[in-house]
């Protein structure tokens, strides 16, 4: 069975983060009033409710903060890339996303490896998926 990918659908809210994947960057919220870092995309500084929130350029890079390797598909979509490592990085700036690794060896992954992101383009479609490798 052939089963279409889910692909994210951007919002008002994250939509400059999906933009800014599609030209190879990594754009996050900073709370102009506290300075705090924020992902994932929102309307409110989840530190202290101010709405004054700035879209930023980073990196990108961080830390493994934590992961697992699937080796059933955790939906069918994903049926053809088991096994998936599973990753959460804690960016250099703070927050921690939710994304998969690739180009590295199931032996190799470790917890506070530092890693970058890889830019997936979707093909067909205009959207970036952000992935992660061993810097
Ligand atoms: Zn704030």
């Amino acid at each position: 069975m052939d089963f279409e990918k889910p692909l994210p659908v951007a919002t008002a809210t994250s939509k400059p983060f999906w933009e800014a994947l599609t030209r190879h960057e990594v754009q996050i919220q900073q709370c102009a009033d506290c300075q705090a870092w924020i992902y994932y995309p929102r309307a409110f500084c989840p530190e202290c409710l101010s709405p004054k929130l700035e879209w930023k350029q980073i990196s990108g890079k961080g830390t493994l903060y934590s992961f697992t390797i699937a080796r059933r598909p955790t939906a069918p979509f994903w049926a053809d890339e088991v096994p998936q490592l599973i990753v959460v990085v804690e960016l250099d700036e703070g927050p921690r996303l939710t994304s998969t690794l690739c180009n590295v060896e199931e032996g190799d992954i470790r917890v506070g490896m530092r890693l970058q992101p890889v830019f997936d383009d979707v093909s067909g479609k205009d959207v970036t998926l952000l992935r992660y490798e061993a810097e």
